[in-house]
C-alpha cells in the first residue's frame, strides 16, 4: 500500500546519530506491505519543539533540516529504489520566506500542510485556542503561500487546518480552476498560461476521517470530504485509534472500515479514497501512548486493511484504487 502519511524523515532527523537503528527500522517497515508512502518532517509549535525535542525555535531552519535527512537516506540507499514517495512537511511555521518552497522543491517535497494543530502565521490549526483580535482562517501571508504551492505544484494537505483554513484554502484553489484568478501569471491568448501548462491545484487531507463517524476536530465534516473529492483530492483514512472512534473500547479495525464505508456512500464511488498510518511507535516521548495509537502495526498493515476491505465486499479494483491508485493519478 501506498502509506499517505508517515513522519519518516522527522524519526530518521531524530536518530541520525544511531544509523544503525535507522537501517534496522527502514529494513521492517519496507517490506513487501508498503508500495511508497509521504514521508514527512513535522513540525510543532515552538513550546511543543523545546519541551519535546530539546530544539530552539531559532535553531529550526527547514531547508537544513531536509538536506540533512536527504544525505543519510541516499548515502545509507535507506528508501529501496521500488518505493514511490514524496517528502512532505508538516507545519510550515518555520519557513523564513514563501520563496524559500523553491528549495523545499527541489529538494523533492511534493506535500505540505500549511498549518499543524497550532496557530501560525499562515492560518489556523485544529487546536482550540482563543485568538485575539484575529481572525480564524488563513492569514494574507497564507493566501500568498497557497498561490505559490499551486504554482510550483506542491500538494496541499489540510489534516490539521481548522475549518475557516480549510475552506480559505478551497476558496484559493476554486478561484483558480474557475478561472477568476490566474496567479499572478501572464496570460496568453485568452487563456491563462497557468491553464495552459495545466498546472491545477493539488489539495487533500492526508491523515483524517469522518466526523459523522467520530465527532473529533481532526476529522472532516460530509461537506468538507465533498470539497476536497470536486477538486479531485484524496481523504486518507488514518489508522490512529483516537480519530476512529471515542469509544476506547471499541472494536477498533470495524471502526476504520466504517470511515471508508461512509465515504464510499456519500461520493458514490471510492476514487477519492486512500489509506494513512501516522505510526509513531517511534516516539519517545509518552511511549505508552505512541506504541498503542494506531489500530494496525506497520508490518502488517497492507494485509490486514486488504483483508477488512474484501469481507466488506469492496472489489479488487477498488482495493488496488484505495491501496494505492488513487495516490498515483493524484501525483501523476
Ligand atoms: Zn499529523
Amino acid at each position: 500500500m501506498f502509506d499517505g502519511h508517515y513522519d519518516l524523515l522527522t524519526y530518521i532527523y531524530m536518530n541520525k546519530e544511531n544509523i544503525s537503528e535507522v537501517r534496522e527500522h527502514c529494513n521492517k517497515i519496507f517490506n513487501e506491505n508498503i508500495t511508497g508512502g509521504i514521508f514527512n518532517l513535522f513540525y510543532m509549535s515552538e513550546q511543543e519543539m523545546y519541551d519535546e525535542l530539546g530544539i530552539e525555535a531559532k535553531d529550526i531552519n527547514i531547508i537544513e533540516n531536509l538536506k540533512v535527512v536527504k544525505s543519510i537516506i541516499n548515502k545509507k540507499n535507506l528508501i529501496p529504489n521500488n518505493i514511490k514517495y514524496t517528502f512532505g512537511i508538516e507545519g510550515l511555521d518555520y519557513l523564513k520566506r514563501i520563496g524559500d518552497m523553491e528549495e523545499l522543491y527541489k529538494l523533492g517535497v511534493r506535500s505540505v500542510n500549511p498549518v499543524w494543530n497550532n496557530h501560525n502565521k499562515f492560518g489556523t490549526g485544529v487546536r482550540p485556542i482563543k485568538i485575539i483580535n484575529k481572525e480564524k482562517g488563513l492569514t494574507k501571508l497564507g493566501k500568498k503561500l497557497i498561490k505559490k504551492l499551486i504554482k510550483l505544484g506542491i500538494a496541499i494537505d489540510v489534516s490539521h487546518a481548522d475549518e475557516e483554513t480549510f475552506w480559505d484554502i478551497i476558496e484559493e484553489c476554486e478561484k483558480l480552476t474557475k478561472g477568476h484568478e490566474h496567479i499572478g501569471l501572464k496570460k496568453s491568448g485568452k487563456t491563462s498560461y497557468l491553464y495552459n501548462r495545466k498546472i491545477k491545484p493539488k489539495i487533500f487531507a492526508s491523515h483524517s476521517n469522518c466526523k459523522a463517524i467520530c465527532d473529533v476536530p481532526r476529522n472532516l465534516t460530509d461537506k468538507q470530504i465533498k470539497a476536497i473529492a470536486n477538486l479531485g483530492g484524496i481523504i486518507g483514512i488514518v489508522s490512529v485509534k483516537d480519530f476512529c472512534s471515542k469509544d476506547s473500547n471499541a472494536n477498533f479495525e470495524e471502526q476504520y472500515i466504517k470511515h471508508i464505508l461512509h465515504i464510499k456512500d456519500i461520493l458514490k464511488n471510492v476514487d477519492n479514497i486512500a489509506l494513512a498510518t501516522d505510526d509513531m511507535t517511534y516516539y519517545k516521548i509518552e511511549p505508552e501512548y505512541y506504541q498503542n495509537m494506531n489500530i494496525f502495526n506497520q508490518a502488517s498493515v497492507s494485509g490486514s486493511i486488504t483483508e477488512l476491505l474484501q469481507e466488506n465486499d469492496f472489489s479488487k479494483k477498488e482495493i488496488k484504487q484505495i491501496k494505492y491508485e488513487n495516490y498515483n493519478r493524484f501525483f501523476g
